[in-house]
């Protein structure tokens, strides 16, 4: 397979896995419809590998841009990183979240059919486990019990996946369940840009770091682990690009549908990843405890056994490298996208 078409490839996790991609020799097409990244990611890329991406500025749900993509390009396998991720956005406005994740999946799904493609890689996340009831999770964990319209649709969309499956054994599927995200290129020429105050941990805490926020608060420090912080299981969001890679090399091999966890099988807390950042940073960050957070689990972190012996995933950053990445993207792009490195 050398023709990959990414949707949501100008987002954060797509960006990365395109660079990944370009580098090991893929042509990439992407379709992004902007409305939660901007178009000079594309220059950022072209930078870093040399090679600028064919790009469609597009939405997943239109079947014509669709259409045109398929007819102009011939793709081997699509990898689908478009859609809405912002948890609480989503509990305020759940019917856009359906419509765009779960619709929108639905057409792509549709036109892939129509076109004959049928290598299919999904974003899915960790938090289709729901509360889990021990650590590590592993692929064989019971699905349900999300607590938000967000992590719903990713659940239904791995229904649908399953369903599609066992009515067109054509597709091949790849379920990618990403632990915590976080990080950015080496170069410092791309990384996370959330729009407006951040939910994440990281690019909350860079944005202490950098002087656009005035210290973190911490969501709980009650809770039943070491140190009274939650557990999470951060990957360096270039390994999670290099895991889409594995994937791909897996759908070769028609398998059907498969499902891997992908994070690092290690479990930090908000304090560990603190001191990863301090550390980068060469002093203190600002802080203060706050009431937990609503819908936060205390532990989720996963087994690696899966992904590494059928796929050979196996990520090489640990926290202290993500901390550093994170923070020379954030110092070099104070406003993230909207400023050029100068
Ligand atoms: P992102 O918002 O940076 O990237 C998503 C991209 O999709 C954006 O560029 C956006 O403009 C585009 N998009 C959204 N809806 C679209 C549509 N209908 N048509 C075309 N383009 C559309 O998010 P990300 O962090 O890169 O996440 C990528 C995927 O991974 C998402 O599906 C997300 O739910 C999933 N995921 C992310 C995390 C995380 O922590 N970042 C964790 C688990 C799963
Ligand atoms: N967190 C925090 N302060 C923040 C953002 C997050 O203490 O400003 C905590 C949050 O309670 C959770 C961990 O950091 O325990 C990771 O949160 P994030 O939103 O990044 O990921 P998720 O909750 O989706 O795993």
């Amino acid at each position: 397979m050398k023709n990959i078409l990414v949707t949501g490839g100008t987002g954060y996790i797509g960006s990365h896995t395109v660079v990944e991609l370009i580098n090991l020799g893929y042509n990439v097409v992407i379709v992004d419809n902007l409305s939660n990244s901007k178009e000079i990611v594309l220059d950022r890329i072209e930078t870093i590998t040399n090679v600028r991406p064919k790009f469609y500025l597009g939405d997943i749900r239109d079947r014509e841009i669709l259409d045109k993509i398929f007819d102009e390009n011939k793709i081997d396998c699509v990898i689908n990183f478009a859609g809405l991720k912002a948890v609480g956005e989503s509990v305020r406005i759940p019917l856009e979240y359906y419509e765009n994740n779960i619709y929108g999946a639905v057409v792509l799904l549709e036109e892939m059919q129509k076109h004959k493609v049928y290598n299919f890689i999904f974003s899915s996340s960790a938090t289709v486990y729901g509360d889990p009831t021990s650590v590590p999770v592993d692929e064989t964990f019971p699905t349900g019990g999300t607590t938000n319209p967000y992590g719903t649709t990713k659940l239904f969309i791995e229904r649908i996946l399953m369903d599609l499956s066992k009515s067109d054994p054509n597709f091949n599927i790849a379920i990618l369940r990403y632990f915590n995200p976080i990080g950015a290129h080496p170069s410092g020429l791309m990384g996370e840009d959330p729009n407006g105050i951040p939910n994440n941990l990281a690019p909350y805490i860079t944005q202490v770091m950098v002087g656009k926020r005035e210290c973190l608060n911490i969501f709980g420090d009650d809770y039943d682990t070491p140190d009274g912080t939650c557990i999470r299981d951060y990957i360096h969001v270039c390994d999670l690009a290099y895991g889409h890679v594995c994937a791909i090399k897996k759908l070769e091999s028609k398998p059907g549908v498969v499902i891997y966890n992908l994070g690092t099988g290690k479990g930090s807390s908000v304090f560990d990843v603190l001191h990863a950042f301090e550390k980068a940073y060469g002093k203190p960050i600002p802080y203060k405890i706050a009431p937990r957070r609503e819908g936060d689990v205390t532990a989720n972190y996963t087994k690696v056994a899966k992904a590494m012996n059928e796929i050979g995933f196996i990520a090489k950053y640990n926290i202290d490298d993500m901390a550093r990445d994170a923070w020379n993207w954030q110092k070099n792009n104070p406003n993230g996208y909207e400023k050029k490195n100068d």
